[in-house]
C-alpha cells in the first residue's frame, strides 16, 4: 500500500498522465464537487496551468522529485502571493498578497502545484468552519454534518480528492479535530518546526502550519517539505527530518494512556473506537501504561485566555488603513470603529473583547498570568509523562463529527477542543488518524502526541497504526454520484 502522493508521483514520471492532465482531472473534480462541499473559496486554474507547466517541464528534465506536479490546497489564512487571501472574514475581502509563505514556496518549490484556497472559520477561530463569510462546508462523508474546523475546507478537500494533500493551521486542534470529522489524517508538527512566516496570525504563540493528508505517509512528506529555519520568523527552528524515521519498532514503545481524555464527555463510541485501537497497538507489541493528566480542564481555559489574548493584540492591525477594506467616517476614529464593527464577524468580536478585557489593567495577574502559569504546569505534566512514555493517546474530539448549523453556545463549542488544546499549549507534535466508524458510518479519530521534536516518531505510529487497522472511509452517495 503506498500513499496519494506516492501513487500520483509514479504515475507522473512513468509518463502514465502528464502534470497538465493530472491539474485538468483536479480542476473538473473541483468544478463537479464544490458546489456541493464549499471546500475551496477560491481556485486558481490559470496559476496552476503554468505551474503544471513548469513542473512537466521539472519531470522531463530528470530533476523531479515525489512532490513535482502534486495538486495540493492551502487554508485561505495562508498566503499565496498573486492569489486572494482573506480569511474567511468580510475585513479582508479583496486582500491578495505580494508574497506567499514559506511553507507555500517550500512546496511550489519542488514543483507542487496549487489549486486554490480552501474554507475556514473566520480567522481560524471555531471548530467547525461555520464562522466563514462564505458560508460552512460540508462533510463529504455526511453532507448534514460539521466539517469540523477551523480548517475545514482544507480536510473536505483532501477527503474528497479534490485536492491530493493540503495545509491548514492548527492553533487549538484546527488541523486535527477536522481531519478527525472527514476521516483523514491531520499532523500538528512541534511549534516552531514549520516556519510562521506568511501565516495570518491568530495566536502566534500557538499558530502552526500542518499538512492534512491521506495517510501519514503524505503527511510525513509534505511536512519533511515544509519543515525548517527561516529567517522571517525567529521562533522557527531545525528539526529532524520525518520520512528518514518513518520505520519504528513497535516492540520497543510505551505508550500512555491518561485516564482523563476519557471523561464522561467523551461519546461511548469514541471511547470504543480508541479502546479497540489501543488492544491493536498492544497486540503488536507496544506496551501501554495508564497515566494521568490532571490538567485538562485548566488546559481548556488557559487555552482561552492565552488564545483571546493575542488574537485581541494580533487583529489590532485591521483598522481600515492597512489591510483589506474600509468604510469611511467623519475622523480616523470613526472610521475604524464603522469599518471593524461591521466587518469583523461575532466570534471574532467576542474574542477580541475577552482579549481585551483579559488583558486589562487590574484583570491581568488575575486571568492571562494565572493561564500562563497553568500552561507551565502542562508543560511539566507532559514532561512527566514523557520521561516514561514514547506517546501518547488520547481521543481528537469526544464525539464523531457533530450536525451543521447546531449553533451550540460558547461553552460548548469551546470545551470540544479539551483533546486538543494540551498538545497545542506545550507546543508537542500530535497527529490525528482515523481509528473507526459510528454506527452511522462516521469517521472516529485518534490523537497520538510525542514529545518536542519527535514529530517523526509521531508519524511512524500513526504510519504503522493505518496500516495495521486499514480503516475505511465511505464518502456519501451525493459525493460519490458527482463523479
Ligand atoms: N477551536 C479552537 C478555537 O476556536 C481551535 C482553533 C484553531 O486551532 N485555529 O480557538
Amino acid at each position: 500500500m503506498s500513499g496519494r502522493i506516492m501513487t500520483l508521483a509514479r504515475l507522473l514520471r512513468e509518463r502514465k498522465i502528464s502534470c497538465r492532465e493530472l491539474i485538468d482531472r483536479y480542476i473538473c473534480r473541483i468544478e463537479r464537487l464544490n458546489p456541493l462541499l464549499n471546500a475551496y473559496v477560491f481556485t486558481a486554474a490559470k496559476q496552476s496551468y503554468k505551474q503544471a507547466e513548469r513542473a512537466q517541464k521539472m519531470i522531463d528534465g530528470g530533476f523531479g522529485d515525489i512532490l513535482c506536479g502534486i495538486p495540493v490546497a492551502a487554508k485561505d489564512n495562508i498566503c499565496t502571493e498573486g492569489v486572494p487571501t482573506t480569511c474567511c472574514s468580510k475585513i479582508l475581502q479583496g486582500h491578495i498578497p505580494l508574497y506567499s509563505a514559506y511553507a507555500v514556496r517550500r512546496l511550489e518549490e519542488r514543483g507542487a502545484i496549487l489549486l486554490g484556497k480552501t474554507n475556514m472559520d473566520e480567522f481560524a477561530m471555531g471548530s467547525s468552519s461555520e464562522t466563514s463569510c462564505y458560508g460552512a462546508p460540508s462533510n463529504p462523508v455526511n453532507l448534514s454534518k460539521s466539517a469540523g474546523g477551523s480548517s475545514g475546507g482544507s480536510a473536505v478537500a483532501v477527503a474528497a480528492d479534490i485536492a491530493a494533500v493540503a495545509l491548514g493551521s492548527d492553533t487549538g486542534g484546527s488541523v486535527r479535530q477536522p481531519a478527525a470529522f472527514c476521516g483523514v489524517t491531520g499532523f500538528r508538527p512541534t511549534y516552531g518546526t514549520v516556519s510562521r512566516s506568511g501565516l495570518i496570525a491568530y495566536a502566534s504563540s500557538l499558530d502552526q502550519i500542518g499538512p492534512i493528508a491521506a495517510s501519514a505517509e503524505d503527511a510525513a512528506i509534505i511536512y519533511d517539505a515544509i519543515r525548517g529555519r527561516d529567517c522571517l520568523d525567529m521562533t522557527s527552528v531545525e528539526s529532524p527530518s520525518a520520512p528518514s524515521l518513518v520505520e519504528t519498532d513497535i516492540k520497543k514503545l510505551t505508550v500512555g494512556v491518561p485516564r482523563e481524555f476519557f471523561s464522561d464527555m467523551v461519546s461511548d463510541e469514541v471511547k470504543s473506537a480508541i479502546g479497540a485501537a489501543i488492544c491493536l497497538i498492544e497486540r503488536a507489541g507496544a506496551r501501554i501504561k495508564e497515566v494521568s493528566f490532571p490538567h485538562l480542564s485548566a488546559a481548556l481555559s488557559a487555552y482561552y485566555v492565552i488564545s483571546c489574548a493575542e488574537a485581541s493584540s494580533n487583529l489590532g492591525r485591521y483598522d481600515g488603513v492597512r489591510y483589506g477594506r474600509r468604510i469611511e467616517g467623519a475622523d480616523v476614529e470613526e472610521m475604524m470603529v464603522k469599518t471593524r464593527s461591521a466587518y469583523f464577524g461575532r466570534e471574532v468580536k467576542r474574542r477580541i473583547m475577552l482579549g481585551t478585557f483579559v488583558l486589562s489593567g487590574g484583570y491581568k495577574s488575575r486571568y492571562f498570568a494565572r493561564a500562563c502559569a497553568v500552561r507551565e504546569s502542562i508543560c511539566s505534566a507532559f514532561e512527566q509523562i514523557f520521561g516514561e512514555c514514547d506517546a501518547i493517546i488520547t481521543p481528537t474530539a469526544p464525539t464523531a463529527a457533530f450536525d451543521k448549523g447546531g449553533n451550540p453556545s460558547s461553552a460548548e463549542a469551546y470545551s470540544a477542543d479539551i483533546c486538543t488544546v494540551p498538545a497545542s499549549l506545550a507546543g508537542l507534535p500530535a497527529v490525528s488518524v482515523p481509528c473507526g466508524l459510528t454506527e452511522g458510518g462516521l469517521p472516529i479519530g485518534m490523537q497520538i502526541i510525542c514529545g518536542r521534536m519527535k514529530d517523526s516518531l509521531a508519524l511512524s505510529l500513526a504510519r504503522f497504526y493505518e496500516r495495521a487497522a486499514d480503516v475505511r472511509v465511505k464518502l456519501c452517495g451525493e459525493v460519490l454520484s458527482e463523479l
